[in-house]
């Protein structure tokens, strides 16, 4: 079709046509990459449990017990013991009364938003949140209130103007995807306990990671029982699949009945609950792992900031190494890769225009050494395109 041939023709002209790679290998720190061995710094899973024998025992005993499939939603006939127990790990994990389950955090930040939110009322997003609240906020056509990223004044002031509005509901991300800085939740609190509004905290990238036990970022500022919502990912540090939200008993309640996402699909395969259930227990028993990450994130930041790199500054596990061209970033990281070193470039739509990026993650299961390989390919792809 004329207009497929178009759009396509379009993307490559400008730098964003995107192309599938193919993973032969575990989310650990060396994979296997279209079909040559590959560092691995472009994964989510922060705290490199995704081959944890633990986690592959739990999959596996799932499906012998329970099968592959859960044959329904849950409010018909897929609601499984594995659910109400991962349910309450997660409560307990994230220190609220209850928790339940979605499909994928997408699901979650759909089904949550659109159901708190309605076409009287007001949802203010910070300008960097992730594309999942995005839609949920689109989805739940209520008045959408950008505000600029981080910049509370602005958000105070967008409060003021919907000082009409039936209700209000502040949503942003923990650690920003791309960005990896750590939204200023303690002020953001204040400013909804005075507005009356309700706050959501999208932990994707903070569950594992902030916090003394890795509840995230309500524990990370001491705010237990003062955000309404917490959302997050099983497909990150707790390497598995499936969002959760965790909250009031009477929050969860109202989810269950009103989050169309969460009603009309089929739930989580056993196994993936299970190794999430799995991965919420090593996260609370083996705190060294998030040292071993701190540690790591801060070597490799130090290394690559003296070599002449310009970082985004930030504390969490997410390096974003700023480009700004789209063509030069994807052109440094075809260089890396073919070092041998995998770490994506992120264009727009993802980021804005003018500030394409590597965005590279570490994980704790990457050693001194690793850190050392990557850095050398980071110097050598720099100097052959100039940045450094
Ligand atoms: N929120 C944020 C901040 C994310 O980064 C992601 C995943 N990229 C999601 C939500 C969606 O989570 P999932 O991958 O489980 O759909």
């Amino acid at each position: 079709m004329e207009f497929i041939k178009q759009e396509l023709a379009q993307l490559r002209e400008d730098n964003l046509f995107r192309r599938l790679r193919r993973i032969d290998g575990p989310q650990s720190a060396w994979t296997v990459m279209d079909g040559k061995r590959v560092l691995l710094l472009a994964s989510n899973s922060y705290l490199g449990l995704t081959a944890h024998p633990a986690l592959k025992a739990a999959a596996v005993a799932a499906v012998e017990r329970y099968g592959t499939g859960t044959g329904g939603s849950r409010l018909t006939t897929g609601n499984f013991l594995l659910h109400e127990e991962l349910e309450t790990a997660i409560a307990g994990f994230k220190e609220t009364e209850a928790a339940m389950v979605f499909n994928t955090g997408y699901m979650a930040n759909l089904g949550v938003i659109s159901a708190l939110a309605g076409p009287e009322d007001a949802v203010f997003s910070d300008q960097f949140n992730h594309a999942s609240i995005i839609d949920g906020c689109r989805l739940s056509r209520a008045k959408i209130n950008v505000y600029r990223h981080k910049d509370l004044d602005h958000l105070r002031q967008l409060l003021r103007e919907q000082q009409g509005a039936r209700r209000k509901l502040i949503v942003t991300d923990g650690v920003f995807s791309m960005d990896g800085d750590i939204t200023p939740l303690d002020r953001i609190v204040e400013i909804a306990a005075a507005q009356g509004a309700l706050v959501m905290v999208d932990d994707a990238h903070a569950t594992g990671v902030l916090g003394a036990q890795g509840g995230g970022t309500v524990q990370h500022f001491g705010l237990k029982g003062r955000v309404h919502i917490q959302m997050g990912t099983l497909s990150k540090a707790l390497a598995s699949e499936g969002g959760y939200v965790a909250g009031s008993r009477e929050m969860i309640d109202y989810l269950r009945n009103k989050a169309r996402s969460f009603v009309f699909s089929t739930s989580l395969p056993p196994a993936d609950m299970a190794a999430a259930k799995a991965a919420v227990g090593i996260v609370l028993a083996e705190p060294a792992r998030r040292g071993q990450l701190w540690d790591n994130v801060r070597y490799l930041r130090a290394g690559l900031t003296a070599l002449g790199f310009t970082l985004l500054p930030g504390e969490t596990p997410i390096l974003p190494l700023m480009l700004g061209d789209a063509g030069l970033t994807m052109r440094m990281a075809e260089h890396l890769l073919a070092q041998g070193v995998f770490a994506p470039g992120i264009r727009p739509p993802t980021v804005p225009p003018g500030s394409s990026r590597i965005r590279i993650t570490v994980m704790a299961t990457h050693n001194r050494a690793d850190l050392d390989v990557a850095l050398a390919a980071f110097k050598n792809a720099g100097q052959a395109w100039g940045i450094i």
